[in-house]
């Protein structure tokens, strides 16, 4: 199944309470809604957390309320119209199978349930759950519907890992050994989740096969290589783990990977699907520009009420948004330069959290976003794989460097690779950064750097001269204090052909915690000073930018725009409208295009040469242009 740029996630979470649901559901209604959002893909439930199936199911439970073949009949319809269908199903969430079946709960250690405090019970793949539900019914499906696709929600082992009778007796089988805590554990979990995710592989069929959370920041590749394409669930709400920064770390992680990929944003201003508020056109329009600009697919989550109906409003807004991206369709694709990497390593377990994010992560993507610079997120085998095509890479604070990645890093520096280090464990505290005559408040202590022969200070670092201990908190982050003498604040090694970057402070979490834009000066020049000259420069803040090589004869730059309202929702900023306006773009580039086009308006933008730079003004007429260079194929200046 090829995945199409715009797709929507009908989520359909329906308990049976006492009241009944679907008391007023109207099938004309809710199809003439599919229609009016027009995604080219839509997902349809059909079975939830609680464990409830939306067709007549004869394998599990059909909602005791459910008034027609709501899977069925909207398959055939959207089929029909073209459009492509995947079934969800949730896998590890199914409260009725934990309620009927305590014997095919996950357990902790201590044998206590899994989620049981929660509104759905959370049930184990290698219990019985897989033979005798799930992939019956995942068979009916296959046999029964028009449908393309699987989409496989709550792939999960829980992260404390799994000790029901299924899995203790499984492991002594399989080791001759008793299950207990630790990494062994966590292999057995996410090989249990591979050999279920193959069966469901299996019973699929011909039909594609995608898996929520398959792939995100930090996490190991589990059960990337069994689906078809990656999923990773991203929402703004998630404002510990980026905001909106988030969206564009996913799709830039996943592009490097590359995969096909889908990124899944919600209606909703909140991190609950639950939560019916409606997100305005603009903030649709940005979220989903920033999928589509870093090469991703869009999709967007709706919710189902109690009655089963959709909001007309909605979907009249979705279109809206869908259709904006699919303005820019003709213009996407292609390879994004790889200019700078950072480096995330695999912090996590399967499937990783958000919550678990180090803050250096959205502290790293934010500076470097700030500076407009072009940069991928990279896992281990992305950058392993790239890793001689990139300027510099970057490893944030925190970040281990398992033993491949370390030497490769190596053999990166002596052929002439720059390499950034921030350090780890620096203690919490502050300290003072001096550079180009600013001298910035820093809300981290820091690591002091060791000088060698050969090495080279490139900036400095002045503790403070009041230990932080509160109150005694410097009242103002431009307060200068008198100067005691000054320490390395980074330290240039040459190691071989190239340079090994240290720095005493992490830049990275400094930057999450004030946003303070001195930050991204200081950054600035510390990459020039080792030779990192940007790929582009904007005179206007607020810029996403991604540039993309389409073969040899065209590349293009994508620009997103950010604007944003001083009110908050859930925590973080509603984007306003966007109000056209033109800057200056430099573009550093050996080569010369022969024409330059402001897309999808289609007009040509005269440019200059300046030195090494091709100069633009350019209009941003809309929160999303893109500019395309064509050169003549052997247009080498
Ligand atoms: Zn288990």
């Amino acid at each position: 199944m090829e995945l199409p740029l715009t797709a929507l996630h009908l989520d359909y979470h329906i308990p049976e309470l006492s009241i009944p649901a679907f008391g007023r559901f109207d099938m004309a209604h809710y199809l003439e809604q599919l229609r009016r959002s027009d995604a080219e893909a839509v997902t349809l439930f059909a079975k939830d957390h609680f464990g409830n199936s939306f067709y007549p199911t004869r394998a599990g439970h059909r909602h005791r309320d459910l008034p027609c073949d709501l899977l069925g009949t909207a398959a055939a319809e959207l089929r029909k119209a073209g459009k492509r269908v995947l079934a969800y199903y949730s896998l590890c969430w199914e409260k009725r199978a934990a309620d009927l079946h305590p014997e095919w709960r996950q357990l902790d250690a201590e044998n206590r349930p899994f989620g049981a405090e929660g509104p759905w019970g959370t049930v184990c793949v290698n219990s019985p759950y897989m033979e005798e539900l799930v992939l019956p019914q995942l068979r009916e499906i296959v046999e029964w519907y028009p449908v393309h696709g699987i989409f496989i929600d709550i792939a999960m082992m829980n992260p404390q890992g799994c000790f029901c009778p299924h899995c203790r007796e499984r492991f002594r089988a399989e080791t001759g050994r008793e299950l207990t805590p630790g990494p062994g554990q966590r292999r057995f979990a996410a090989e249990s989740m591979r050999r279920a995710l193959r069966k469901i592989r299996e019973a699929a069929g011909s039909l594609a096969l995608c898996a929520n959370a398959s792939w995100g920041i930090g996490q190991p590749v589990e059960i990337a290589d069994i689906v078809d394409f990656l999923v990773v669930e991203s929402q703004p709400a998630h404002v510990s783990s980026g905001g909106y920064l988030l969206q564009m770390m996913q799709a830039k992680y996943c592009h490097a990977d590359g995969r096909p990929f889908q990124i899944i944003t919600v209606r909703f201003h909140g991190g609950g699907w639950g939560e019916l508020s409606l997100k305005s056109r603009e903030q649709l329009c940005y979220e989903f520009s920033l999928i589509a600009a870093h090469g991703g697919r869009v999709c967007c989550g709706d919710q189902g009420d109690y009655d089963g109906n959709l909001d007309a409003g909605t979907h009249r807004t979705l279109r809206e948004a869908f259709d904006f991206v699919r303005e820019r369709e003709p213009f996407l694709g292609g390879r994004a330069r790889r200019h700078i990497a950072v480096y995330c390593g695999e912090q996590g377990s399967f499937p990783f959290s958000v919550d678990e994010l180090p803050p250096e992560l959205p502290g790293m993507a934010g500076l470097l976003a700030g500076l407009n610079e072009q940069f991928e997120f990279c896992s281990s085998a992305a950058l392993l794989r790239n890793l001689e095509h990139y300027a510099a890479v970057l490893v944030p604070g925190g970040t281990a460097l398992p033993e491949a990645v370390r030497s490769a890093l190596d053999a990166y520096v002596g052929n002439g690779g720059v390499l950034i280090r921030e350090p780890s464990g620096v203690p919490e505290g502050h300290c003072y950064w001096e550079d180009g005559g600013e001298t910035i408040l820093l809300r981290t202590g820091y690591r002091p750097l060791e000088l060698r022969d050969g090495d080279r200070v490139i900036t400095g670092l002045r503790p403070p001269l009041v230990p932080y201990a509160p109150p005694g908190v410097p009242w103002r982050s431009s307060f200068t204090p008198p100067a005691p003498e000054g320490v390395p604040g980074a330290v240039a090694r040459p190691r071989g052909a190239g340079l090994l970057i240290e720095t005493a402070v992490p830049f990275s979490r400094n930057f999450w915690r004030t946003g303070d834009t001195r930050l991204l000066r200081a950054f600035r020049r510390l990459l020039e000073e080792v030779g990192i000259t940007p790929a582009v420069r904007i005179s206007a803040p607020g810029f996403d930018v991604n540039i993309v090589d389409d073969g040899d004869a065209r590349e293009r730059i994508h620009f997103v725009h950010y604007s944003a309202e001083r009110n908050t929702m859930a925590g973080y900023p509603v984007i306003r409208p966007h109000t056209p306006f033109t800057c200056r773009v430099s573009l550093r580039s050996r080569r010369c295009p022969f024409r330059a086009t402001l897309q999808p308006a289609g007009r040509n933008i005269p440019f200059s040469r300046e030195g090494e730079e091709l100069c633009f003004e350019l209009p941003a007429d809309t929160p999303y242009v893109i500019l395309e260079l064509e050169y003549q194929p052997e247009g080498e200046l």
